[in-house]
């Protein structure tokens, strides 16, 4: 039922406060609306955000969602507050801010061992999620096959699908999640285009280590592939583990998107800051395709990220991994207290826990259960992985433990009283 007023707003009384005027006709819905695309209808709401929903209607406290509590850095917020009041706010280049591409290139050098021109071979995308958009819409045409390591990020799984990619599953096994080339080579096939390496991996925390990116990379040379990286956990590692970057390998660099994102590091998950780099001819395609969807990454923020990138000392990455660490270390310990046993992760900021103790038969029930039973909400492990082959998501729960030591403390207490 729709309702149309008259317009546009007159004035303001007591008896009309929104000034809507005079109601003027009551159409009902009709029953029958042109259908909706095919493309899309596979769609459904993610399990990260069904659960944070459920958790914001039970007052719980969210372990589901991926954001970390920690807080921005000020020099990151003072500039970009600095950059509302004096610009820039208008549409900048799709390319993105000169000097933060420039910040990001260096930093690709510094810290990642990889070199890319911030002029022709780096941009700045709307989040990572923007970057593998616009990589899948711009590499792949439908039907063509791209690698998936399981558990993987459900996002990567729908973008393909959105696009008419099947996705092959290379399935990983904890508590290593170790990626052999026999079982990676199983999954090729003629109509394979790339492979998609998160590295540290959401969910499971895995760090790709040196020779398994040396079996991606002599999969994909041999075979001609595209690799697809998704490295937004970059600096969060543990126990002296260090984050490769995919390109830094020489047979990858040239066929490789890496992409990455300031919404973890810098704790702005809502500014939706992401990068991308690729060999020149591919970054200009996935800048077209930015321009395209949404012009431009937010320009005050990225003024705001450029200056905090360039002020913050490399002591604030290292401090992040130590804290992460710590917050691992106490939650995995509460965990293991519960009957909940975690397969602890070597970075990024989530743990799988086996929830098999939960009432219910699937790991939405169980999920449920435990946020009824506790009101500390979790993803339901299904949500990472494919029903086949006995569903090993049905029995684990992916929980986020970057939050504030008292939330997280009081996340422990109430699991532990599952014990
Ligand atoms: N990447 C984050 C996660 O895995 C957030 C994604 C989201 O909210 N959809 O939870």
């Amino acid at each position: 039922m729709a309702r149309f007023f008259q317009q546009p707003p007159k004035n303001v009384n007591s008896s009309d406060p929104r000034g809507y005027g005079k109601l003027l006709v009551t159409v009902s819905t009709p029953n029958k609306l042109p259908q909706l695309a095919s493309r899309m209808q596979f769609l459904t709401q993610s399990e990260i955000r069904r659960m944070t929903r459920d958790c914001a209607e039970k007052g719980g406290i969210n372990l589901a969602q991926g954001l970390c509590d920690m807080e921005i850095p000020e020099v990151v917020r003072r500039a970009a507050q600095r950059a509302i009041d004096e610009g820039p706010n208008t549409y900048v280049s799709h390319l993105g801010l000169p000097e933060l591409r420039e910040i990001l290139a260096d930093k690709l050098v510094r810290l990642n061992a990889v070199s890319y021109d911030p002029a022709t071979e780096l941009i700045v995308t709307n989040g990572a999620s923007g970057a593998f958009w616009a990589a899948c819409l711009n590499l792949f045409d439908p039907g063509d096959e791209v690698v998936l390591f399981e558990p993987y990020y459900g996002y990567h799984l729908a973008h393909l699908r959105a696009c008419g990619l099947p996705a092959k599953f290379v399935r990983l096994a904890p508590p290593t999640f170790e990626v052999t080339e026999a079982a990676l080579l199983e999954q090729i096939g003629p109509k394979t285009r790339a492979i998609v390496v998160c590295t540290p991996g959401n969910p499971s925390g895995k760090v790709f280590t040196r020779s398994e990116l040396e079996v991606i990379e002599r999969v994909a040379v041999s075979h001609n592939l595209w690799v697809i990286t998704d490295e937004i956990y970059e600096h969060f590692v543990y126990d002296g583990k260090k984050h490769i970057s995919p390109a830094s390998l020489p047979g990858i660099y040239p066929r490789c998107i890496t992409i990455g994102g300031l919404s973890k590091t810098l704790s702005i998950t809502g500014w939706r800051l992401g990068y991308c780099a690729a060999p020149s001819g591919v970054a200009e395609r996935l800048a077209l395709t930015s321009d395209l969807v949404y012009i431009c990454a937010p320009s005050p923020l990225q003024a705001g990220a450029a200056a905090g990138l360039r002020a913050l000392p490399d002591e604030y990455y290292a401090a992040l991994a130590r804290h992460q660490q710590d917050k691992r270390d106490r939650f995995c310990e509460a965990l293991l207290t519960a009957g909940l046993t975690p397969i602890v992760p070597e970075g990024a900021y989530y743990v799988l826990a086996d929830i098999s103790k939960l009432p219910g038969t699937t790991a939405r029930e169980r999920a449920s259960a435990l946020l009824d039973q506790t009101g500390v909400a979790a993803v339901a492990g299904s949500a990472f992985y494919q029903p086949t082959g006995g569903g090993p998501g049905e029995t684990l729960a992916r929980f986020c433990f970057a939050k504030t030591d008292g939330v997280l403390d009081e996340a422990c207490r109430r699991l532990e009283t599952l014990r």
